[in-house]
């Protein structure tokens, strides 16, 4: 069923579909990176916890009524999702102050942002992902002003629902990543991941970091972490 290779990136490979045409099967790998590519390394067993957890993820969104790519988990570290056009945005989300905006804007780590801020990152690994306002999206993709907007409102209700799903697992959602692609009939609905790679997670009672801060700030062991997660939202999602 799983047809071409359609392209690789750094932690999945993308494939088509045998007889359909407007299905992917992602493919999850053991390569891990930060630093836009600059720090790498592999763990076995990542690309089926981040398989697994982003599986539970997508389903837990799906429960609570928002649409999105994932269609389902295909085996340990593949799934099948709606073929999109992905917009060349990353749409950042922060609770807490974290990462990129305690360097650039001299923020302290921990500080807490009500409401959430909504920040745009333009999809470039040559320009390495520079932060953008509104009007550059407008500019650099195809989204329009309503589109902008929807996209916003989204992320923050995806917001709600992931930090609801976390603190049942005892962990506080600190920031997160997503993507939204465009369908073939031009809906836009959310797409790629969401995992330990692409959120912050803290344990609420130690304050532990239990993302890939792990990796990046060599802080421990990446896979008992990320399969602690795992875990966590398998006894959550269990005890319903
Ligand atoms: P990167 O390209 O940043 O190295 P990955 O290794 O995660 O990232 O590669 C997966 C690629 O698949 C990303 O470029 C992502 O935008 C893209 N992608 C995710 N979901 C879909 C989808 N439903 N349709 C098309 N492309 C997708
Ligand atoms: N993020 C991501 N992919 C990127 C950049 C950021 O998944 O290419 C996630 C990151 O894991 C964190 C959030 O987006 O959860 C905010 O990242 P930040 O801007 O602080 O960048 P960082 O310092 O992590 O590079």
């Amino acid at each position: 069923m799983k047809g071409s290779l359609l392209y690789e990136g750094k932690a999945k490979k993308v494939y088509y579909v045998e007889n359909e045409p407007e299905q992917l099967v992602l493919s999850y790998k053991n390569d891990a990176t930060a630093f836009n590519g600059k720090k790498k390394d592999q763990f076995e067993g990542k690309g089926r916890l981040n398989n697994l957890i982003t599986s539970k993820v997508f389903e837990y969104l799906k429960q609570q009524g928002l649409s999105s790519h994932f269609i389902k988990s295909l085996n340990d570290t593949e799934q099948l999702v709606s073929k999109t056009t992905i917009i060349p945005l990353e749409v950042v989300v922060r609770n807490v102050a974290a990462g990129s905006i305690t360097r650039r804007l001299g923020i302290k780590e921990k500080e807490i942002f009500s409401p959430p801020l909504v920040e745009f990152y333009y999809k470039e690994d040559e320009l390495d992902d520079p932060i953008i306002n509104d009007q550059h999206a407008l500019y650099l993709t195809d989204v329009k002003e309503e589109e902008i907007q929807f996209i916003k409102e989204t992320a923050l209700k995806i917001n709600e629902h992931l930090k609801d799903l976390f603190k049942q697992s005892g962990l506080k959602l600190v920031d997160f990543k997503l993507e939204f692609g465009r369908l073939a009939d031009g809906t836009i609905v959310l797409a790629d991941e969401i995992s330990p790679d692409t959120c912050r997670l803290w344990d609420e009672n130690t304050g532990e970091k239990m993302d890939k801060d792990v990796f990046r700030e060599n802080l421990g062991d990446l896979i008992s972490v990320y399969e602690n997660i795992l875990q966590r939202l398998e006894e959550n999602t269990c005890a319903k």
